[in-house]
């Protein structure tokens, strides 16, 4: 059993990490500060309660459980919070992270898997975006992501500190077991946001503007089922470990769907209506996000299987439904 360290573990991605890496015969440690996650979510290995940017926490643990590799998830993550609190975004994303691979680099922990998001890319004129597409993030979030992979390039040439990263983009479902799931508090992402409306737990979803340049005037997302995404970083993890070398990966589809397609399928999916309204824009999005992920399918052997819509949202519906969103 070899320890990996998972920041961000008590989180929606970084929980469902952590039960595939304890599927695949690791031991996950969880180290998360529950300031967005939450301990019911921590099931299948031990959580340390910490904070990324606590120096002396961090050493402790490195000394404790002498991880193989690093998979960092903990962030702040929201789009619109970040363009009104982008100090927050600087502190936590990028000084955490950096003390994070300062307490790796001298514990000798040399392998990291890192979340970055297709949000580094920005405004693009490409249809479908590749890891060789210029980043120019729009949004304090994207700014933040991308300091960190730059941070790893540097401590990579400077340390040896072998990274792995991964460009996401839009993550959704749950896990089919419904032992974990996504339950934010805000919540702020769009399929969580929708079934709360179709079961009544808000009004409505707003959907945010409806003059984009697509063809149905709303912003068009490549989305990812959570339990592919987790199972590439296993494999990234696995690409490590058999001493490759760092790479950066994108993990989509190649298929976009705007809100209003999204929309139609949950309505679909659950049999129910989906109560809307259309509002103004939100500040810091994109039109289109969407990606292939070649790279991803040929060097890693990567194939999104369970990455449909009708799936996601199903999932998805059966962890709504389960009890645990009301922990
Ligand atoms: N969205 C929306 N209404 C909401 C939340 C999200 O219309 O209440 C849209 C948002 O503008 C974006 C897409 O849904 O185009 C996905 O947003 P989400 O916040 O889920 O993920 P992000 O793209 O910010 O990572």
């Amino acid at each position: 059993m070899t320890n990996i360290l998972v920041t961000g573990g008590a989180g929606y991605i970084g929980s469902h990490a952590c039960k595939v890496l304890a599927a695949a015969g690791h031991t996950p440690v969880t180290y998360d500060n529950l300031s967005t996650g939450w301990a019911d979510a921590v099931r299948f290995g031990p959580f340390e309660k910490g904070d990324l940017t606590d120096r002396n926490r961090l050493d402790q643990i490195f000394a404790a459980y002498q991880p193989a590799a690093v998979l960092h998830f903990a962030a702040l993550s929201q789009v619109g919070e970040s363009m009104r609190e982008p100090g927050l975004y600087w502190h936590n994303n990028v000084a955490g992270s950096l003390t994070l691979l300062q307490a790796a680099v001298q514990a000798g922990c040399d392998k990291i898997v890192f979340s970055s998001t297709c949000a580094t890319y920005g405004e693009q004129d490409k249809v479908v975006l590749d890891e060789e597409s210029p980043q120019n993030p729009i949004n304090a979030y994207g700014a933040s992501k991308r300091a960190i992979e730059d941070m790893l390039r540097d401590f990579e040439a400077a340390h040896g500190l072998q990274h792995v990263i991964f460009r996401y983009f839009n993550v959704a479902g749950a896990d089919p077991e419904a032992e974990v799931g996504e339950y934010h508090r805000p919540e702020t992402h769009l399929i969580p946001l929708m079934l709360d409306a179709v079961d009544g737990k808000r009004d409505a979803l707003t959907i945010f503007g409806t003059d984009y340049d697509t063809p149905d005037g709303t912003c068009i997302r490549d989305y990812v089922h959570v339990m592919d995404l987790v199972e590439a970083h296993v494999l990234g993890l696995d690409w490590l470990q058999e001493g490759k070398d760092s790479r950066v990966f994108n993990l989509g589809t190649g298929t976009g769907f705007s809100v209003r397609e999204v929309i139609e399928q949950a309505a679909a999916v659950t049999g129910r209506d989906v109560p809307y309204l259309e509002g103004p824009r939100r500040d810091g999005d994109c039109s289109k996000l969407v990606s292939g992920s070649s790279r991803a399918e040929a060097e890693l052997g990567w194939r999104p299987r369970h990455s449909t819509p009708d799936r996601m949202i199903a999932d998805a519906w059966r962890w709504h439904q389960s009890g645990h969103y009301e922990k």
